[in-house]
């Protein structure tokens, strides 16, 4: 263990502190109400050079690698919700790095670019209704034709999707052939024979999420991204840079929840004394805390590794198994020693309890992330 933070990730992590805690955590209750994501924050962001820390300097990020990323989006689960997490998240990682890593440079000038500055938004769009966990039996078609490709079938549960600029999406020349029919695309929103609709979720409200349409979607012959054939490896490839900032996202929101009910157990009296005093509720405070410092160091510890271009494979997948089940396990605590204070509608512990509750499974299930640590393991 010999990584610490820089001087930049330190002055980075504070002024990401106030920029949350007085532009974006106003916002939380009208995105929580309206289940929309408050879109001006892209461009805001991008103009105070806050969007895409993790993304070089030369192509306009803040060249703060994967330790940047997860600076922000766990600052933003902490200090204001996971939804709008969730969709800068999105938008950060998924949204735009199969274009950072394969895109072409006309691609990067008319997609990339505009992203990191927040004046373009991004999704990616890999799962179907039928291809979950096993993302190489998509049914999305594409044909080629002339110099353009025709792009067939539907995506759900979009991050970003109702409002996105452009989406990377998944699709095959030939189911037959598994994840070496897959390649890339990308989709401008205004693409004729594209079309959405908004998915209405019990948790992470302010994230705008959607179903998304292709039919007979011409797409242009330069918007394939990379070769054809090798999408399964790019998508794959996202997937574990992703799976580390999820897991700061999950730290996020269990530091979050964790905070609220520390100091509602000093506070709540019964039996004459706090309720925190009761050793049955001050040994669970205690066990929650050590859990959150150990998924801090392992969530860190792999970002740094990802960071020095070290193989970092099965520490991904622990790190975004393990955050999120300390966060699952923390929330539902916290609502117990709320007692009935957290199931009022407008309370905050329910909110984080039900947003928790995804974490195990977007970017991959628990069971998958098991799955990648066992094959690692050498288990097969
Ligand atoms: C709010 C939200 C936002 C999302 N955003 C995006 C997005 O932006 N882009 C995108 O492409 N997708 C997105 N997803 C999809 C997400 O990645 C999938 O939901 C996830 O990968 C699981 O797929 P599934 O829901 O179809 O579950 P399934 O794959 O159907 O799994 C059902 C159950 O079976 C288990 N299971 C499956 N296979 C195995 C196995 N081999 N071994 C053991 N257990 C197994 C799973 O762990 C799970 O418990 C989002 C999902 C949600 C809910």
């Amino acid at each position: 263990m010999d990584f610490e933070f820089s001087e930049e990730q330190k002055m980075f992590r504070e002024a990401v502190q106030g920029f949350v805690s007085t532009e974006i955590a106003p916002l939380v209750k009208e995105a929580e109400n309206n289940e929309e994501f408050p879109v001006h924050l892209f461009s805001r962001m991008g103009e105070l050079g806050y969007l895409c820390p993790g993304y070089p300097t030369e192509v306009g990020g803040g060249g703060l690698g994967k330790i940047g990323d997860c600076i922000l989006v766990e600052e933003i689960g902490r200090l204001s919700c996971d939804g709008i997490a969730a969709g800068i998240m999105a938008h950060i990682g998924i949204g735009t790095l199969p274009i950072h890593y394969h895109g072409s440079e006309t691609q990067k000038q008319k997609y990339l670019l505009p992203a990191i500055k927040g004046q373009k938004i991004g999704a990616f769009g890999l799962t179907e209704p039928n291809a979950g966990s096993d993302a190489a039996a998509i049914e999305t078609t594409y044909k080629k034709e002339k110099q353009k490709y025709i792009l067939n079938g539907n995506k759900i549960y979009i991050s970003n999707g109702p409002i996105c600029n452009f989406v990377n999406v998944a699709a095959t020349m030939d189911k037959s052939k598994g994840h070496r029919g897959i390649s890339m695309f990308i989709v401008d929103n205004d693409t004729p024979g594209f079309s959405w609709v908004k998915m209405h979720k019990f948790c992470d409200r302010a994230t705008s999420t959607g179903q998304l349409f292709f039919d007979n979607c011409i797409v242009p012959g330069e918007n394939l991204i990379g070769e054809e054939g090798k999408g399964f490896r790019y998508l794959m490839e996202t997937l574990d840079g992703g799976r580390i900032t999820h897991g700061a996202r999950s730290l996020g929101s269990t530091e979050a929840v964790f905070d609220a009910t520390l100091k509602f157990a000093q506070e709540r009296v019964q039996f004459g004394q706090p309720v925190a005093s009761f050793q049955s509720i001050s040994f669970r405070l205690a066990h929650l805390a050590t859990e959150i410092e150990a998924a801090k160091w392992l969530l860190y510890h792999t970002a740094w590794l990802y960071d020095q271009g070290k193989p970092c494979t099965k520490e991904a997948a622990m790190s975004k198994l393990f955050c999120s089940e300390v966060g699952q396990h923390a929330s539902s605590e916290a609502m117990q020693i709320h007692g009935g204070a957290a199931i009022l509608d407008d309370s905050v512990i329910h909110r984080y309890y039900r947003d928790c509750r995804l974490f195990t499974i977007t970017e991959g299930t628990s069971e998958i992330q098991q799955l990648v640590i066992a094959r690692q393991l050498g288990i097969r």
